[in-house]
């Protein structure tokens, strides 16, 4: 089984998609990673300075996953030429994935929503899509969860490596972002789950044979020592 996380920067995959990522590895699935942008605009030094620094930054940052395959468009600026999508589409036919992981098209970013449409369209309905969570959860509604507690301090390791990104925030945001996630499922404190969203359409009506499984159903009780709530 294969799975394509595509992100528009070089830190996306770790930030939205790496607890996921990293159960479908320890699975034994065939993990790839695609990093959209250069990402030069994104820090205080600019250009292709900062573009090669954030680049070792993702193979490092991505190095227990996979080797991630640089499409270097450019930040800030994806989708404005037609021919972005033919590269992304062309890439992603070159492995031709079971599953693919991206933005949603609702997310705050101008390239992560272009990378949403972008891949879609270049999929059509060969290849079914799981969007990962927006930043803050904005304009998002999840409908599968996976439980990544296992694998935060993973995340967290992994995030580290973007030092040019001043990382500890973007840690303390998906801490943030993932214990309430999680808490959302009622699980307790120092659970952390990943949210996702699936829009079934033909012929992936159903795709939960290809996912990890959902979190540990946790009803709610007065006298629940086990959940949130
Ligand atoms: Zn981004």
């Amino acid at each position: 089984m294969k799975v394509l996380a595509i992100g528009a920067h070089p830190d996306d995959i770790e930030i939205f998609m790496y607890g996921l990522l990293s159960i479908f590895k320890k699975e034994g699935y065939q993990v790839y990673t695609m990093i959209a942008t250069d990402g030069a605009k994104g820090g205080t030094i600019k250009g292709k300075k900062l573009a090669k620094e954030r680049a070792n930054e993702a193979i490092s940052g991505l190095e227990k996953l996979s080797s991630p395959i640089f499409l270097n468009l450019p930040d800030g600026e994806l989708g404005t030429e037609l021919g972005h999508g033919k590269i992304i589409k062309e890439n992603i036919l070159k492995i031709m994935p079971d599953l693919i992981i991206t933005h949603s098209e609702n997310d705050y970013h101008a390239d992560h929503k272009s990378l949403s449409l972008i891949t879609r369209g270049a999929v059509s309905h060969y290849i079914p899509i799981l969007y990962c969570d927006t930043l803050m959860g904005i304009n998002f509604h999840p409908n599968y969860y996976v439980d990544i507690t296992n694998h935060k301090e993973s995340k967290k390791e992994a995030l580290l490596k973007h030092k040019t990104q001043k990382p500890d925030r973007f840690v303390d945001l998906f801490e943030l972002m993932n214990s309430y996630r999680a808490a959302q499922c009622n699980a307790p404190k120092g659970n952390y789950a990943e949210a996702y969203n699936f829009k079934p359409s033909f012929p992936f009506s159903d795709i939960r044979e290809i996912l990890p499984p959902p979190l540990k159903l946790r009803p709610f009780h007065i006298e629940n020592q086990h959940g949130f709530l």
